[in-house]
């Protein structure tokens, strides 16, 4: 996979305003927040997107990642947070480095806007099923 900016801040490279290391994890605040307190999460894994990284990366990051929350919450006293993981440049990504976003939710309205438009489900069984069969081990 191509080098990214988040390679560069794992190496060193680069500067970040880290909150958190460990040997599979870190933790970073977010060049041009969203909300004060807009935090990334990144394993050091080289992974693009979310489906291409191995369960030992996920497993590093599902761990800490309510650990965090709890953190950028408190430090930045939000009242509210979204964690949002966009994958591909369809879905928003500009990094194709795997990166969790942390983003409070301030009273001042500052945070996420989410522009969720719901539809009625149709052939809920059958797309189950075609989901459910292709799962892996
Ligand atoms: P994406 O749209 O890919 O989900 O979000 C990428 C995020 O990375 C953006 O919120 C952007 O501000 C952040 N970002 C991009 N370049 C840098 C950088 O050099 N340093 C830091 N700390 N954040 C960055």
């Amino acid at each position: 996979m191509a080098d990214t900016i988040f390679g560069k801040i794992l190496r060193g490279e680069i500067p970040a305003h880290k909150v958190y290391e460990d040997d599979k994890v870190l933790a970073f605040l977010d060049i041009n927040p969203v909300a004060r307190g807009h935090t990334l999460v990144i394993p050091k894994e080289a992974a693009e997107t979310l489906d291409a990284l191995s369960d030992d990366s996920a497993a590093a990051i599902g761990r800490v990642l309510p650990r965090l929350a709890r953190a950028v919450v408190a430090a930045s006293g939000a009242t509210a947070y979204n964690v949002l993981q966009n994958n591909g440049a369809g879905a928003h990504q500009a990094v194709p480095h795997v990166h969790f976003h942390i983003i409070p939710k301030h009273e001042d309205g500052t945070g996420l806007g989410i522009g969720w438009r719901p539809s009625k489900l149709e052939d809920g069984a059958a797309l189950a099923k075609a989901i459910a069969t292709r799962v892996g081990p």
